[in-house]
């Protein structure tokens, strides 16, 4: 019995064959990829476990936000630095 699911990005029933349970698929209508579920479909349509890709995208963008946030830090220190230079 297929694999139904409906895809979190689209929000598209998909259907996947048995075997693909657990494995990433590659929604056809958006392309977003999937990670098809492991219960097989029973009358009702499952939420597909948010993707892979989705959460190193998330870790990076925190990364590039503290990466950003420190040299922010870095340029007030900076400034403040120059404006005790010159009032001194
Ligand atoms: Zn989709």
């Amino acid at each position: 019995m297929n694999l139904r699911f409906e895809c979190p990005y689209c929000e598209t029933a998909l259907e996947v064959p048995p075997l693909l349970a657990g494995k990433p698929v590659r929604c056809p209508f958006c392309q977003g990829q999937v990670a098809a579920p492991f219960t097989p479909d029973g009358g009702s349509l499952l939420k597909a476990r948010p993707p892979l890709p989705n959460d190193l995208l998330l870790t990076r963008k925190q990364l590039l936000r503290g990466i950003l946030g420190l040299f922010l830090l870095g340029c007030l220190l900076f400034l403040v630095g120059l404006l005790i230079g010159y009032y001194s």
